[in-house]
């Protein structure tokens, strides 16, 4: 009787009718695409995207050249030299991070004491060399500038779970 079943099938285009009634169907169901990149879906406020070196509000930097996030990169993508200042505090000469090392597990943002490095909500920074993303010191502080009220919500945000 398979024959016959395939037969009456292929007579009465079942499939065809199925496929279409399955589109129609879908027609008037809500999107489950964006139209990226002017939409965007919602970026947790733990997510680990482009790095950041923060500062203090009054302009100061916050890190301290402890090197601790340098110790504890897995990937050994982070390089620190630090020296004192004249007013006897302590700041780094050199915060490279080499962005094509990096896995983004967020252990350098979890090892340091006073918040300067940090794993921002960007995600678009695609670049064409890899040169590019040998990241610096001024490169980093200016990713920090760039989203400073973003990143102080964010670490606020995840405040009460730590
Ligand atoms: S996110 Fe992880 S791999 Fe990337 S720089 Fe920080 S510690 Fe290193
Ligand atoms: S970014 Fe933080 S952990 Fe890394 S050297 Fe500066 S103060 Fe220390």
């Amino acid at each position: 009787m398979a024959w016959l079943d395939r037969t009456a099938r292929g007579l009465f285009m079942t499939e065809l009718v199925k496929g279409f009634a399955l589109t129609l169907s879908y027609m008037f169901k809500s999107r489950v695409t964006l139209n990226y990149p002017y939409e965007r879906s919602p970026v947790s406020p733990r997510f680990r995207g482009e790095h950041a070196l923060r500062r203090y509000p009054n302009g100061e930097e916050r890190c301290i050249a402890c090197k601790l996030c340098e110790a504890v990169c897995p990937a050994l993508a982070i390089t620190i030299e630090a020296e004192p200042r004249d007013d006897g505090s302590r700041r780094t000469t050199r915060y490279d991070i080499d962005m094509t090392k990096c896995i983004y597990c967020g252990l350098c943002q979890e090892a340091c004491p006073v918040d300067a490095i940090v794993e921002g909500p960007n995600i678009e920074y695609a670049t064409e060399t890899r040169e590019e993303l040998f990241y610096n010191k001024e490169k980093l502080l200016a990713n920090g500038d760039r989203w400073e009220p973003l990143l102080a919500a964010n670490i606020a945000a995840d405040a009460p779970y730590r």
